[in-house]
């Protein structure tokens, strides 16, 4: 062992200790040199990791990640690691999401569990791991170590999730009397949808078809202008199914009421739209009666799947005939209703002057005038 007198790569003049063969001591040593000297490359490696744990804590921030709790300089360094976790989790989720990479199976072999597993994990580990000690104790782990670690804890958290899932569901939900079924429908009513969820059944599924509910991955109905609010629906629905038997939940208490009472305003089947960018008002009905030959008795009427079409010229008759058969119009077919009634009043009327053709006197006309009942196909093609 020898010291070795010289200047660093850095300036900063000092000695190195150099060991080993005599022949080889003069080279190690100029190798030494040619590095910064021990004080500087511990700045230099401070720095790096100032800037490192500067850059993961913003990178926190933008990620909306829990605040760490510990130590400044705990934290500092925690943030670093957490942020390589995160990185190291993304990375293995991309991995697995590619099926067909022979990557991919390897680590599902590895690590054993679920590509919604291990996202479950990550989620958890960001929301629930917020002492800075958990990364710096377990920064030597691998990706696959921390998932056998949070996995019992997650599938406990998961369990009680789902308990008072269940809970929350019995408390919602009502038995009918005779019921037919110990499976329970359940109900979830949005402003704008409401869903149904339930196991396969003939029965059920007649029942929310003739309610207007389409399969999307789930039976689903639209709330619109036309169906009156997600509230009446869910009403309607709830007391139909009961009455077939069905056991309900719904989470809403006072739906769920009115789908024990009864209390609903019934949905409106039969609606006159405007038929967009057009001047046609639309007929339409979807309770299957019978109203399609007195819809075509309106003047000038016409089919067009789904419904009659009538110009809004017509429209007293149309009103006539909705106040006469339960329709109701939607708002843009009453604007342009308005619409037809502000151009009648601005428009010109005339008093036209009967030409004095008219008044000669032949054949024609004198039958036209003595016999009204006579000719009367004459007279209707004027
Ligand atoms: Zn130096």
């Amino acid at each position: 062992m020898a010291w070795y007198y010289g200047t660093f790569a850095c300036g900063h003049e000092g000695r190195t200790n150099i060991i080993g063969p005599i022949k080889d001591r003069e080279w190690k040593a100029e190798r030494a040199f040619a590095k910064t000297c021990s004080d500087c490359y511990k700045k230099l490696s401070e720095e790096l990791r100032e800037q490192e744990n500067k850059e993961a804590a913003e990178r926190a921030k933008e990620m909306n990640l829990p605040e760490l709790a510990g130590t400044e300089k705990q934290v500092a360094w925690a943030n670093t690691i957490r942020q390589k976790l995160i990185e190291a989790f993304d990375d293995t989720i991309e991995k697995m999401n590619d099926e067909d990479s022979y990557k991919a199976r390897l680590i599902k072999r590895r690590i054993g569990v679920s590509i919604d597993e291990v996202i479950k994990i990550r989620e958890f580990i960001i929301r629930n791991r917020s002492q800075a000690k958990y990364y710096i104790d377990n920064r030597y782990n691998t990706i696959e170590e921390y998932i056998e670690a949070e996995l019992q804890k997650i599938s406990a958290v998961i369990d009680e999730e789902d308990r008072l899932v269940e809970e929350a569901k019995a408390e919602n939900t009502v038995y009918p009397e005779n019921r037919i079924t110990d499976a329970v429908v359940e109900i979830i009513v949005q402003t704008d949808k409401i869903s149904i969820v339930f196991e396969k059944n003939e029965e059920f599924r007649s029942i929310v078809k003739s309610l207007g509910y389409k399969w999307d991955d789930r039976w689903v109905k639209k709330i619109t202008e036309t169906t009156g609010t997600a509230e009446e629906r869910a009403a309607e629905l709830g007391n139909k199914l009961l009455n077939a038997g069905f056991p309900i939940c719904i989470f809403d208490e006072n739906i769920r009421e009115r789908a024990v009472n009864g209390t609903y305003k019934p949905e409106c089947k039969r609606w006159i739209y405007h038929r967009k960018d057009t001047n046609y008002l639309a007929i339409n009905w979807t309770d299957r009666s019978d109203i399609y030959e007195k819809a075509r008795s309106l003047p000038g009427s016409k089919w067009d799947n789904p419904s009659v079409l009538v110009r809004v010229e017509h429209f007293e008759e149309i009103e006539d005939f909705a106040s006469l058969y339960g329709f109701k119009f939607t708002k843009a077919a009453q604007n342009l209703i308005e619409q037809q009634k502000e151009r009648l009043e601005k428009a010109v009327v005339v008093k036209p002057t009967k030409s004095k053709e008219h008044d000669r006197k032949d054949g024609l006309s004198d039958i036209l005038q003595s016999s009204d009942d006579v000719l009367p196909d004459l007279i209707e093609e004027d």
